[in-house]
């Protein structure tokens, strides 16, 4: 059975190194290609965009895929919206490996915001020290605010130009822990974090610290993001699969 998985997360590497010790799946990899050097990866894997709806759809029938599982991550919204359709015009299962949201804890202090530009009207006017933990794409917003002092984690350094110019990059792929975190915002006497509400274990640490330190969290909200099948786990996805491959007793 041919089986694209859209990937760049946790969730989407796990299901990979699943799919690749099973003889009853073909599956190709696909990345956007926001880091130019990815983790080693046990499938077949893509680069690059499809190029839209359309690109997806000739991929898809190029390839001649079974089914998709999409494991892009909560905020790539867009690739998501064209899987939904890609798939629906093609007549090809769509199973969404969705990752829960981290809900708000009783001491958290967040504000939630609907995207980064907001994000940056909430800092305020008074100069802060803030830690930014929202990738790169959305470091330029910042530039609009620049009586702040930025520390901006990212695992790929970002393009200079129209970055804030208080701005220090610290390159980091996670997972991080909880005594890291929590040392890293005292020893920078960060006031607040600007943050995306990525669920999973791997980022939750600097969540948990900010609540012990007391720290405000802005945090981006997730968008809307367009999903097939949902799938709870990369091992839900391996059932829902399963049933999907000709000969089985819920195959097609
Ligand atoms: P997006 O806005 O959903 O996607 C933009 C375009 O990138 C898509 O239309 C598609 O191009 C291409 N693309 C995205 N994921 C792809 C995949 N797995 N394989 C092939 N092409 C893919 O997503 P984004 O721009 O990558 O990211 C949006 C937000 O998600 C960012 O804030 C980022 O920080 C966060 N995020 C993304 C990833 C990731 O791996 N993409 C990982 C962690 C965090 P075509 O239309 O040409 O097909």
């Amino acid at each position: 059975m041919r089986v694209l998985v859209l990937g760049g997360t946790t969730e989407a590497s796990a299901l990979a190194k699943l799919l690749a010790g099973d003889a009853r799946f073909n599956a190709t990899l696909s990345l956007a290609g926001r880091t130019s050097n990815p983790k080693a990866q046990p499938l077949g894997t893509r680069v690059g965009g499809f190029g839209g709806v359309e690109g997806l759809i000739h991929w898809l029938r190029d390839e001649k895929i079974d089914a998709v599982v999409d494991a892009t991550h909560p905020y790539a919204a867009r690739m998501s919206a064209n899987a939904v359709a890609a798939c629906a015009q093609t007549d090809v299962p769509l199973g969404s490996i969705v990752r829960p949201p981290w809900q708000r804890h009783e001491d958290d202090s967040w504000r939630i915001v609907p995207n980064a530009e907001a994000a940056v009207a909430a800092l305020g006017k008074t100069p802060l020290r803030v830690f930014l933990s929202l990738g790169r794409q959305d470091l330029h917003a910042f530039a609009s605010a620049p009586q702040h002092r930025y520390l901006a984690r990212t695992i790929e350094a970002p393009e200079q130009a129209a970055l804030p110019p208080n701005i220090r990059i610290l390159q980091a792929r996670g997972p991080f822990d909880h005594d890291s975190e929590a040392k890293l915002l005292s020893d920078e006497e960060i006031d607040v974090i600007v943050s995306k509400n990525s669920g999973g274990n791997a980022t939750y640490a600097k969540i948990e610290a900010a609540r012990e330190l007391d720290l405000p969290v802005i945090m981006i909200a997730r968008p809307d993001k367009p999903a097939g099948h949902i799938l709870g786990s990369p091992e839900a996805a391996v059932a829902w699969l399963h049933d999907r491959v000709p000969g089985s007793p819920r195959g097609v």
